[in-house]
């Protein structure tokens, strides 16, 4: 018997899951189903974010409802319009085998006369935002005064985003015999409050630590100057070719601003903020989907919306004021069962805040240097090498070759090979040749803690850093590769540290005395046939440094031009103003 029947759900609901590809119910959904199906109760539910949480009160609900009346039974309020969607669009795939269910979305921002329109004919659900939620009670356009369920979701983003006046206004028009199911990933006071204000003896239920935030993730944090944090920003992109990344600012104005220096810089990236439309919102979120925005620079309230699973990357430009939205940051990577990293870029002032979040998250921060730009410009050479690799030959240069021949007479293999590579990565290293090192290093201001933070406790110049050629495409994450490693050498927990996984190849550090263990192991070494081949990095891991911008397939825009030597920060006059930020 699938586990999902086991939880009591009903045959048309089993066909649902089997369609989405559900295979175990993940351990919110098993501890929330039943208790909702089997009794009528409140319940509040506390799980991270991407842990299926509109799974565990949607299949319940939906198996609830009647649908043989017209009447709105279930009301699902969720704080912003992505999330509405989302999660609308969830439901009808759970009921897509249930007969005259209808579920309706409400949000702001679109035409109401046409939300008014499917509200009367008939929905038993509702899936709203609280703003235009309010606004059609107002107008008498919905009636949920005979609502059986009211489900809040993400009730502590709803909270932080100053709801609790609609909320409660909301929960005015309800009847009182009803069952309300609160879904958070944090439990701030505010949502203690509404849990005991507007709830009757809830049923708990917590998965993992409260609080705590997805253990897939690696917290990192890197101290830089002030001002540097623009070019530290453009480092960490440059040294993650593969990088899929939402960049998380305080503010509206540094989100448009750090967009813009991006695009100006020639990356694909794009602003997501409330002062945008939302047709501008909708046309940088299809982007992102589509991953033709690499790097999204969003605010906090805005993210919310981002259901994109395979984010690698979470960018704290700035650290939140608030220490739980950090844990909502850290939770847009990690999702699904897959590794992510969240980096922090922080000044040496603000230190004794990473101490605040570990201690909330329960996890360790790690202490990283911003990539020096030698550093970058490896990954860049051999994340092209391995461009040219993979290039498939266009047939139509066929021909051209007699020629191409000619022009090329007399140069071997391998100094052709290093022309085509210099062709691309010149450009790149001359540009990050004329830079500095970014780090701080003003150690006055150290954090208490003499923890180790990774790689750091070992004697630094006793530290060797190591290139492989394995990486994301053979299935490999940090945390793998260095269970592999470990493995395979007989090493000790500690002993491998700093391993970055870039798409088909990584790097990790090990003390100097296991050099030669490292270059024995791997001098003939094969998986499934092929060569592992290990090399010592030439990386010192220090000097160098400045922005920078990156061209690949990613990479449409600005192929040429705009790369000035020497130029600090590595932006450039901006052609035209753009208003959005995207594109
Ligand atoms: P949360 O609300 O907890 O942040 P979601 O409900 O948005 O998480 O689910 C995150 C992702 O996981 C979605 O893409 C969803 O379709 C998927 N998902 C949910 N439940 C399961 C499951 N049992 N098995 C596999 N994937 C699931
Ligand atoms: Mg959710």
């Amino acid at each position: 018997m699938s586990k999902f029947k086991e939880l009591g759900l009903q045959e048309s609901l089993l066909s649902a899951v089997a369609d989405l590809g559900f295979e175990t119910p993940s351990e919110v959904q098993e501890k929330a189903i039943p208790i909702l199906l089997e009794s009528e109760t409140d319940l509040v539910a506390l799980a991270q974010t991407g842990t299926g949480k509109t799974a565990a009160f949607g299949f319940p609900l939906i198996q609830k409802i009647d649908s043989a009346s017209r009447t709105t039974q279930g009301l699902i309020l969720s704080p912003t319009r992505e999330l509405c969607l989302q999660i609308t669009n969830e439901m009808q795939l759970y009921s897509k085998y249930e007969k005259g269910i209808n579920i309706v979305a409400i949000y702001g921002g679109a035409s109401i006369t046409d939300q008014a329109r499917q509200i009367k004919r008939g929905a038993q659900i509702v899936v709203a935002t609280p703003g235009r939620m309010k606004d059609m009670i107002r107008r008498g356009i919905v009636d949920i005064s005979k609502i059986d369920y009211c489900i809040l979701d993400e009730a502590d983003e709803m909270l932080n985003m100053g709801f609790f006046e609609d909320i409660q206004d909301i929960l005015s028009n309800t009847p009182k015999e009803k069952s309300t199911w609160l879904f958070s990933a944090t439990m701030p006071k505010e949502v203690s409050t509404i849990a005991k204000k507007f709830m009757h003896h809830p049923q708990e239920i917590t998965v993992g630590d409260k609080n705590a935030g997805a253990t897939t993730v690696q917290h990192e944090y890197y101290v830089v100057g002030g001002r540097d944090r623009y070019p530290a920003l453009k480092r960490l992109a440059d040294a993650n070719p593969g990088i899929f990344s939402v960049i998380f600012c305080r503010t509206k104005r540094d989100t448009q601003r750090v967009a813009e220096k991006l695009i100006e810089d020639g990356y694909n990236a794009g602003a997501l903020h409330g002062d945008l439309s939302q047709n501008q919102r909708d046309l940088v979120m299809n982007s992102f989907r589509k991953k033709q925005v690499q790097l999204l620079v969003a605010t906090d309230v805005a993210a919310r919306g981002i259901d994109v699973d395979d984010i690698t990357h979470v960018i704290n430009y700035q650290l939140p004021d608030e220490i739980e939205t950090y844990t909502h940051r850290s939770g847009r990577t990690g999702r699904a069962g897959k590794s992510g990293i969240s980096m922090v870029i922080i000044t040496r002032s603000e230190l004794r805040k990473i101490s605040a979040i570990e201690r909330k998250i329960k996890q360790d921060f790690i202490e990283k240097k911003i990539p020096s730009g030698i550093e970058i410009c490896e990954i860049q050479l051999y994340h092209l090498a391995n461009n040219i690799k993979d290039t498939k030959i266009n047939k139509d240069i066929d021909g051209y070759l007699p020629a191409i021949n000619d022009v090329l007479e007399g140069i071997d293999r391998e100094e052709l090979i290093k022309k085509i590579v210099s062709v691309e990565f010149s450009r790149f290293y001359n540009y990050y040749s004329k830079t500095h090192d970014l780090n701080s290093t003003d150690h006055s201001n150290k954090r208490e803690r003499g923890r180790r933070s990774d790689g750091e406790s070992a004697p630094k110049d006793g530290s060797v850093r190591y290139f492989i050629n394995v990486g994301e495409r053979d299935g490999y994450d940090w945390m793998s590769l260095k269970d592999f490693l470990r493995d395979k050498l007989g090493l000790d927990k500690e002993d491998v540290y700093k391993v970055d996984t870039k798409d088909s190849f990584s790097f990790f550090n090990t003390d100097a005395q296991f050099t030669p263990l490292i270059l024995e192991t791997f001098s003939d070494f094969k998986v499934d046939g092929r060569f592992i081949n290990v090399e010592v990095s030439k990386n010192p891991g220090s000097r160098g440094g400045g922005g920078g911008r990156k061209k690949d397939r990613f990479r449409g825009k600005k192929k040429d031009g705009g790369y000035k030597k020497g130029n600090k920060g590595g932006s450039y006059k901006s052609k035209s103003k753009r208003k959005s930020g995207f594109y």
